[in-house]
């Protein structure tokens, strides 16, 4: 039998997970303390939370929300008159949703709160199930060929945000981890989008209407890994699978190389991410020196942030209007 490693931070109890990228060994205790930690440095690095706040924070069912609403919660105590108003959108997913629905509503009466809910039947009559067999019936190209999470994802968004406007509040709390992060600033590479950096990110700016209220991703310096580990630990409810629709297929691609680079040269993930964050103040910096300001347009039909005429989530709702 191998003995028991001992923890390289306190040097006093068992070790329980190992942290390739940085060599460390770990307990459950100073692990647990590692990963709220990062949560609380990216709250200060993107002046996350702030007193008087009320933040809609997005919960799935998965271990990325668990772990943001426990840590947030704690961390909303501590800094004081921050409310959390947990949210959650029911895409309409048979088989799937029920089962998330559960675990979420576990999550937050433990943590003494009411899980809200949006569905996409409220917002365009239609579940995510009827939504996808309109689309491969669709006669209309640019409908037939958005992948189904590029709908649920445009139509997610977009809820959440009117959730948060319905319910007064000033942020909305998205559990989007590094790896996340990393995936789509490689997406954005790969497609040529430079652009794309400034549009997603640890935060979004505020708009001047207030149609659009502004993004926080605590969970930004957190690996995909260590939040599953992060809610096993603190013995939160999640629920494990992934949806039936499953990961599209180009992020897909990416997920496994970045994964598999990981394995080979542990670090490479945090490198990726690093590269994204100097890479996006770099071009904040431009835009400053230059007074240029961020392509940004209202949309035509809703008057949220845009690039083009119309947002997405309203020309989704159009194809579904047809
Ligand atoms: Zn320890
Ligand atoms: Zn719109």
């Amino acid at each position: 039998m191998k003995d028991a490693i001992t923890c390289n931070c306190c040097q006093k109890r068992e070790a329980i997970i190992s942290l390739s990228y940085s060599g460390l060994d770990l307990c459950s205790q100073c692990f647990c303390e590692l990963f709220e930690r990062r949560v609380r440095k990216a709250n200060r690095d993107f002046a996350m939370l702030r007193r008087g706040d009320r933040i809609v924070v997005g919960i799935s069912g998965g271990k990325d929300s668990a772990a943001m609403l426990h840590v947030l919660d704690k961390m909303a105590r501590r800094i004081g008159s921050v409310t959390l108003i947990p949210v959650l959108i029911d895409e309409g997913i048979a088989g799937y949703r029920p089962k998330t629905k559960k675990k979420a509503q576990e999550l937050c009466k433990a943590h003494g709160y009411k899980l809200t809910i949006f569905s996409f039947s409220g917002l365009a009559g239609k579940r995510l199930d009827q939504i996808i067999k309109l689309r491969n019936k669709s006669k209309n190209p640019q409908f037939r060929t958005m992948g189904a999470c590029a709908i649920c994802g445009t139509l997610r968004k977009y809820l959440l945000n009117k959730a948060a406007l319905r319910l007064g509040a000033n942020k909305v709390a998205i559990g989007h981890n590094a790896d996340d992060i990393g995936q789509t600033f490689l997406m954005n590479m790969l497609r040529a989008d430079p652009e794309g950096v400034s549009r997603f990110g640890p935060v979004s700016e505020n708009d001047l209407d207030g149609l659009t209220v502004p993004r926080i991703k605590p969970l930004i310096y957190v690996p995909e890994r260590e939040s599953a580990y992060y809610c096993e630990l603190k013995g939160l409810p999640y629920h494990l699978g992934s949806c039936p629709y499953s990961v599209e297929a180009f992020r897909g691609l990416v997920k496994d190389f970045l994964n598999d680079s990981e394995g080979k040269y542990p670090g490479i993930k945090f490198n990726v991410l690093k590269s994204y964050l100097g890479l996006r103040m770099q071009l904040a910096e431009n835009d400053a020196k230059s007074a240029k300001k961020p392509a940004s347009n209202k949309c035509e039909k809703c008057g949220g942030k845009c690039s083009k005429k119309v947002c997405r989530a309203c020309q989704v709702l159009e194809f579904l209007e047809n």
